[in-house]
C-alpha cells in the first residue's frame, strides 16, 4: 500500500480500478520493452503514426490557410518537414531495434537526446525548431498512445482515471457514467480541470507529483477527494474505512440537498441570490436539483472545444435558447467566449504562447476576431427572447475593451433589426472583474454596464502572480490574501455607488467560509458549481447579516491571508462543524 498526498479539488471518496493515461510529455513515457519478434511490428506502428500525423497536419494546414490565411498556416509546413526528417526517423527505428523498446518510449528517448543537445544553443532560429519538434513530437506520441483515448471512449466498467495532466477539454470528454474519479500529477485547485471535476461531482485529487508512474492500469486505488489522497493497492482495512467514509459523504450530501427549496436568507431576512455555474446545457438537471435560482456563469467556450470546426450561429442559438427556456423565469448569465489560458480551441490551432494566461485570449481574441465574436453575440441576442438572458464579457482590463465590445453588440443588434429577427433590447450587460486593473477602475467601468461579476479565480492569480494551474505554488494561491479582500471591497463600493449589482462567480463563492465573508462585504449574488450550493445556503441561513458584516470587517483588519483563513474557518466551525471536513 502506498499513500500519495496531493491537493483535494473535488470532494467524495472513490475506490476502483485505475485506467492510466500516459501523457504526451516526453519525460514521463514509461519504459516498456517487447519481445524481439515484435520489433518489426513496432517499427510499422511508428511509421503508421508518422503517416497519420502527416494526414492530420495537412488537414490542419489547409483549414488554417482557408480560415486565417497562408501566413498563419506556414508553421505547419515546417512541421511537415520534421516528419520527413530521415535522421530523426532512423534514430527512432534503431532505438526500437537496439532496446526492443515500444515505439513511444524509443521516440521519447530520441527526442530527449535532441532536446538535451539543443538546450544550451543560443540561436533563436534553432530554438524555434526545437519548439516545432516538440509540437510535432506531441502529435506523433498522441497518435501512438491513441489506443488509450479509445479505451476511454469505450469504457464498459467503472474506472478511476490517472494521468500526468488532464486538459479541460479531455476532462469534458470523459464518460460521466464510467469515470468515477480522477487523479493527476500536476494541476491547481482552480484549474478548469478541477472545476470540471466538481461539476461532474466526482472525487478528484491533483498535484500528486508522480501518481501516473506509481500506478498501473488495473490496479486498485482509492481517491479521497476530501483529504487530497491517492492510496495505491489499499489493504482490506483501508478499503473498509474508505467505503464507510464514502457512505458517510453520500448521506451528508443528501441531507444537505433537503435545503433545496428553502431560500438563501440570513436569520434577519437578508436574501442572497445563489446561482450556478455551468459548462454545458447537460448540467441543467444538476442546477435545478441543487436549488439554484438561475445560472450566474455559462462558460460558453466549452462549446468550441473538442471539434474541428467552429459552432455556427444557428447551433449556438439552439443551445442558448435551450438553456434560457429551461431556466425560465430564472436568469441565465452567458459569458462570451473565454478561450486561452488552459482552454484551447482545437479548431483554431492557435500559436503556443509563453504566457498563455496573459496572452491573446478571451475578450482580446474576440475583439480581433470580430467574425467569431459577432456570430456569438447574434446567437445570444436571438436567444434572449426565449428566457431571461444576461450577457457578460470576460477578461476586461480597460474601458476601451468594454466600449468596443458594446459597440460590436450594438452592431449585432442593428443587423438583427434589419433582418427582422427579434431580441431583448434591454438585456443586462456585465463585465467580469478578474484583472486587478479592472478592479481598480470599477468606478469608471460601472458607467458602461448593468452589473459586475467578480472572477476570483483569475483575480487571485493575476493579483498574487500565482499561476492557477501550478501545483508547486498552490500554497501561495490564497483567496483570503488581504489584497483580494481589499479589491473585492473596492469593487462592491464602486458598484453600490453606481447602483449596479455585483456577483462573485469564481470558486471562492462556493466555499462556505469564504461565502460568508463575501456576503459580509456586500456581494449581492454568488454563483458556483451546482454541488456547492447546498453547503453555502446552509451557512447563510445560520447567520445574521450583521454577523456577516462584522466578520468581513474584522477580516479586513488582519495582516495575512493565513490569519483571515483561520479566522473564517473558526467562525464556520462554530456555526456548523461538519462543513469543514468535507
Ligand atoms: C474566474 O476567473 O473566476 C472565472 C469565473 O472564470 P474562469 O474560471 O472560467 O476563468
Ligand atoms: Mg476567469
Amino acid at each position: 500500500m502506498q499513500t500519495l498526498q496531493g491537493i483535494a479539488v473535488s470532494p467524495g471518496v472513490a475506490i476502483g480500478k485505475a485506467l492510466v493515461l500516459h501523457s504526451e510529455d516526453f519525460f514521463s513515457v514509461p519504459e516498456q520493452h517487447i519481445a524481439e519478434s515484435e520489433v518489426a511490428k513496432e517499427i510499422v506502428r511508428f511509421e503508421e503514426a508518422l503517416t497519420y500525423t502527416r494526414a492530420a497536419l495537412l488537414a490542419v494546414r489547409k483549414k488554417i490557410a482557408d480560415d486565417l490565411g497562408h501566413e498563419h498556416s506556414d508553421i505547419f509546413s515546417a512541421h511537415l518537414l520534421i516528419l520527413e526528417d530521415r535522421t530523426l526517423i532512423e534514430d527512432v527505428i534503431s532505438q526500437i531495434k537496439k532496446e526492443s523498446a515500444v515505439a513511444e518510449y524509443a521516440f521519447s528517448v530520441v527526442l530527449q537526446r535532441y532536446f538535451k543537445a539543443f538546450a544550451h544553443v543560443d540561436d533563436e532560429y534553432l530554438r524555434e525548431r526545437v519548439s516545432d519538434i516538440k509540437d510535432v513530437g506531441r502529435r506523433i506520441l498522441h497518435s501512438l498512445l491513441g489506443r488509450e483515448q479509445d479505451a476511454l471512449d469505450h469504457l464498459k466498467e467503472h474506472v478511476i482515471v490517472i494521468s500526468h495532466d488532464l486538459s479541460p477539454s479531455e476532462t469534458a470528454m470523459m464518460d460521466r457514467e464510467h469515470v468515477i474519479a480522477f487523479a493527476t500529477d500536476i494541476g491547481g485547485p482552480t484549474s478548469h480541470t478541477a472545476i470540471m471535476a466538481r461539476s461532474m461531482e466526482i472525487p478528484a485529487v491533483v498535484g500528486l507529483d508522480h501518481v501516473s508512474t506509481a500506478v498501473v492500469t488495473g490496479a486498485i486505488v482509492v481517491i479521497d477527494g476530501n483529504r487530497g489522497l491517492a492510496i495505491v493497492h489499499p489493504d482490506q482495512a483501508t478499503i473498509e474505512r474508505c467505503t464507510q467514509e464514502e457512505k458517510r459523504y453520500v448521506e451528508f450530501i443528501s441531507e444537505l440537498d433537503k435545503l433545496r427549496t428553502l431560500p438563501a436568507e440570513t436569520l434577519d431576512g437578508h436574501r442572497v441570490q445563489l446561482l450556478a455555474n455551468i459548462e454545458f446545457p447537460a448540467e441543467i438537471p444538476s442546477v435545478l436539483s441543487h436549488g439554484a435560482e438561475g445560472i450566474g456563469l455559462y462558460r460558453t467556450e466549452y462549446f468550441y472545444l473538442n471539434r474541428s470546426d467552429l459552432p455556427t450561429e444557428e447551433e449556438q442559438f439552439g443551445a442558448y435558447r435551450e438553456v434560457a427556456e429551461r431556466l425560465t423565469p430564472n436568469p441565465v448569465v452567458i459569458r462570451t467566449l473565454d478561450l486561452g489560458g488552459d482552454k484551447f480551441l482545437s479548431s483554431l490551432e492557435l500559436p503556443k504562447e509563453m504566457n498563455p494566461f496573459m496572452g491573446w485570449r478571451a475578450i482580446r481574441f474576440c475583439l480581433a476576431r470580430t467574425d467569431i465574436f459577432k456570430t456569438q453575440l447574434r446567437a445570444i441576442l436571438r436567444a434572449s427572447v426565449h428566457g431571461k438572458l444576461k450577457l457578460m464579457y470576460p477578461m476586461i482590463s480597460n474601458v476601451s475593451e468594454l466600449k468596443q465590445a458594446n459597440g460590436l453588440l450594438e452592431e449585432a443588434k442593428m443587423e438583427l433589426k434589419r433582418e427582422h429577427l427579434p431580441f431583448d433590447d434591454s438585456l443586462d450587460i456585465g463585465a467580469m472583474i478578474e484583472i486587478p486593473s479592472a478592479a481598480l477602475i470599477t468606478d469608471v467601468l460601472a458607467r458602461e454596464v448593468d452589473f459586475f461579476s467578480v472572477g476570483t479565480n483569475d483575480l487571485i492569480q493575476y493579483s498574487l502572480a500565482v499561476d492557477r494551474v501550478n501545483a508547486k505554488i498552490a500554497y501561495l494561491y490564497e483567496p483570503t490574501h488581504p489584497a483580494i479582500l481589499r479589491l473585492i471591497k473596492l469593487i462592491v463600493t464602486n458598484a453600490k455607488k453606481a447602483k449596479i449589482w455585483v456577483s462573485v462567480c469564481g470558486e471562492m463563492g462556493g466555499d462556505p467560509a469564504m461565502a460568508l465573508l463575501l456576503v459580509g462585504l456586500g456581494i449581492d449574488q454568488l454563483s458556483m458549481g451546482p454541488f456547492a450550493l447546498p453547503k453555502v445556503k446552509k451557512v447563510i441561513r445560520l447567520v445574521t447579516m450583521k454577523q456577516a458584516k462584522d466578520m468581513a470587517k474584522r477580516a479586513l483588519h488582519f495582516m495575512t491571508g493565513e490569519e483571515i483563513r483561520k479566522f473564517s474557518e473558526t467562525k464556520l466551525r462554530s456555526l456548523t462543524p461538519d462543513l469543514l471536513t468535507t
